[in-house]
């Protein structure tokens, strides 16, 4: 066992579900999972997607690994938990978990005696991700927004763990890198506070708008592929990919008014500070507010739905 997680004899693969036991909120539901155990011995490594539950190409590619990646080619352990926001799934919940309507992706570590997202949270970290050497987190955009693929990842202080991450990250294959800390970092991240524990963590983007483009779930399968030949969790060298390209900062652009959001830039086009990105109307089509880029870069994702709330997410750069 591996927390809650019941694992193969070596040679095997299991797919199967989990609960938290002891935790009747928690324990309402199952997750879906698979445990890959190779013969020879290897990392432990995780992977792990659906934290927004909308974000379905990545839930699709860790379903597609689960099934496909072979225990006699693998070293080691692989656990993929293919939907860690069971509660939001068939609810197609945006960014939110429904039991609390908090974003699991900003709760992390979590609180043992806290509200459902932090319990489970704080027993994810606990039981399952501290136990693992590699943590890979798929995301895509979220039911509303688009953006193009990246990966994410943050500065330990720990050279050693550090060197670890970034060769992990430069072997998905992203155009794009956000490195998020010391700046741009959303608090309580999976992939942050797990690398903050010693576990080589990254987040990989790719895909959106609730779409489960054929693409874009490949563009997962091989970039985690890649990771686990270059970190010695399968067997073949991994494909000489070029390295991204690293941002100086993530900039989240914000509605300064409820209103409709008129978008005036697509993913992967470049901005100058200053540049008009999008307007925001009134109900009856009055301006409220231009929009324009804080700093020069390329925009890295969008928000398609044009119903914006006070406060609420239009786009982000990356800034170059
Ligand atoms: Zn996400």
């Amino acid at each position: 066992m591996i927390g809650p997680l019941t694992i193969p004899a070596a040679g095997e693969r299991i797919a199967g579900r989990f609960t938290f036991s002891g935790d009747e909120g928690l324990a309402k539901y199952e997750w879906p999972y698979f445990a890959i155990r190779a013969r020879s011995d290897g990392p432990t490594v995780l992977i792990t997607a659906g934290i927004h539950a909308a974000e379905y190409t990545g839930i699709e590619a860790a379903i597609r690994l689960g099934r496909t990646l072979d225990p006699k080619q693998a070293r080691g352990t692989i656990l993929i938990l293919l939907l860690l926001n069971r509660p939001g799934f068939y609810e197609r919940s945006i960014y939110v978990n429904p039991e609390d309507n908090d974003n699991l992706n900003r709760l992390f570590p979590g609180r043992a005696d806290g509200t459902w997202g932090e319990r489970f949270a704080h027993r994810l970290l606990t039981e399952i991700i501290t136990k693992c050497d590699h943590a890979i987190d798929l995301h895509a955009g979220d039911l509303i927004e688009d953006l193009v693929p990246f990966v994410i990842y943050r500065d330990t202080g720990d050279a050693t763990l550090d060197g670890r991450i970034v060769r992990m990250a430069n072997a998905y294959g992203a155009r794009w890198a956000v490195k998020s800390a010391p700046t741009g970092e959303r608090p309580g991240s999976l992939y942050a506070v797990a690398a903050l524990n010693g576990v080589a963590a990254m987040l990989a983007e790719s895909g959106g708008n609730g779409l489960l483009v054929e693409e874009d779930v490949v563009r997962h399968v091989r970039g985690v592929t890649n990771i686990l030949k270059a970190i010695g969790s399968i067997d073949g060298d991994p494909d000489p990919v070029a390295p991204p390209t690293v941002v100086r900062s993530f900039e989240w652009l914000r509605a300064p008014a409820e209103g409709m959001f008129h978008r005036a830039v697509a993913v992967d086009q470049r901005v100058r500070a200053g540049d008009r990105v999008g307007d925001l109307t009134d109900l009856v089509g009055e301006p409220l507010a231009t929009i324009t880029a804080t700093v020069s870069g390329v925009v890295l994702f969008t928000v398609t739905s044009p119903a914006i709330k006070k406060d609420g997410l239009l786009l982000a750069i990356g800034a170059l």
